[in-house]
């Protein structure tokens, strides 16, 4: 099946059999407990819900075939399914590289949590150089994690490279794909032993659902962080599971769309006197064009660019829009706008933010579904008043 039949059908197959109602989309099961009709024997093979449940199991199925992957399994955010893989696969003293600039909440959850509390340690380093990555894989090593397009800067990893040197020196990769979705980018294909996403953005696509996903084919590692998903209990909810199921059928539709007018203002933004520069995958000015092209199958809605002038002007163009949310997050349907510097990395030390290239000036734009007249028009206008 091709990518949007199996979004669509996977998972929801009708009931038919044994008195089932034969419903079309997969019934939200609140339930908490199954009854037995033999005292050995889970009727219908569910337990109890935090183990397992019908509706969740339907999404699970849905996550392992998007990413075309044997296994999914659903958690209460993207930070859940995160602690989960590292409570699964990671112990005191183990040593894990991740890539730099990674999302904020996994930058905390490592440092603060694994790092300072159970001991893990951590090697910060530039991912989109592999070599890099080699040279920080110590003997004590267990995990890489990367995190590809990157968050604001949309640096680009080679997956491909890093699967190969995680290979030969024996270490999991795993890759948090939420700003690609699976519909343009499937980092297992190219190697990676784990793809975690936050289905908060746009796996859901709908700013209704905090949840997070994980994605494996290796029986092995699918056994301990599937252990691990019922030992911590951070489960993705009935409802959760039910709404993400319902995002899930329109994830192809949408990131066609979402990439159709990020592309389109990415060039009318880069070619406005007002700009100082576009930061796009799909632009040939990005100066990994060529590598996002050969593991990307599109390059998704997000862009972040300058305006020219200082913060203020930044700050008065974030005012003037009006059909892009000043909000943070990113990946629903509705467009959003934010100012990293003081927004979404705010808590990063201001010498850090000058490393990674985080001016004062740049704006993340996650450009949602509307039409496209509008987004310009609005764009345009706030550019003036800028
Ligand atoms: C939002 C996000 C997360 C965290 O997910 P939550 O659902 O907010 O817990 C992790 N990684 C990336 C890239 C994200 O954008």
């Amino acid at each position: 099946m091709e990518f949007r039949t199996k979004s669509i059908h996977i998972g929801e197959e009708p009931n038919y059999k044994d008195g089932g109602t034969g419903d079309a989309v997969v019934p939200l099961h609140l339930a908490t407990t199954f009854a037995r009709k033999e005292v050995e024997i889970p009727t219908g093979g569910y337990e109890y819900s935090r183990s397992s449940n019908p509706t969740r199991k339907a999404v699970e199925d849905k996550f392992a075939a998007i990413e075309g992957a044997k296994y999914g399994l659903g958690f209460s955010s993207g930070l859940a399914a995160e602690s989960t893989i590292l409570f699964a696969l990671v112990k005191s003293g183990d040593h894990v590289v991740c890539i730099d600039d990674v999302y904020g909440g996994t930058q905390r959850l490592f440092r603060k949590v694994f790092g300072e509390k159970y001991k893990v340690e951590f090697s910060f380093v530039d991912a989109t150089n592999a070599k890099l990555v080699e040279a920080a894989i110590q003997s004590n090593s267990t995990l890489i994690w990367i995190e590809t397009p990157t968050n604001p800067m949309l640096k680009i990893c080679d997956i491909e490279a890093i699967s190969k040197i995680a290979k030969a020196k024996d270490v999991l990769l795993a890759v948090d794909n939420t700003f690609m979705s699976p519909y343009f980018q499937n980092p297992l294909a190219l190697g990676a032993d784990i793809v975690m996403h936050s289905t908060s953005k746009y796996i859901n696509g709908h700013s209704d659902s905090i949840g997070g996903a994980v994605m494996c084919n290796d029986d092995a590692i699918f056994e301990q962080i599937q252990f691990m998903q019922n030992s911590v209990g951070a489960i993705m909810s009935p409802f959760d599971s039910y709404l993400v199921a319902r995002g899930i059928k329109t994830l192809g539709l949408r990131m066609e769309q979402h990439q159709k007018n990020a592309i389109y203002l990415a060039e009318l933004l880069e070619a406005h006197p007002k700009v100082n520069k576009v930061i796009y995958p799909g632009l040939a000015s990005h100066p990994q064009y060529e590598l996002a092209k050969s593991q990307m199958t599109g390059f998704g809605g997000m862009i972040s660019f300058e305006v020219k002038g200082d913060i203020l002007n930044a700050k008065n163009f974030l005012e003037a829009v009006r059909h892009f949310v000043l909000a943070e997050s990113l990946g629903g349907v509705e467009s959003l706008i934010e100012h990293p510097a003081l927004m979404t990395h705010a808590s990063v030390p201001i010498e850090d933010r000058k490393k990674l290239g985080i001016s004062d000036t740049l704006i993340r734009l996650s450009v949602g579904v509307e039409d496209i007249k509008d987004l310009e028009q609005d764009i345009l206008q706030a550019l003036a008043k800028a």
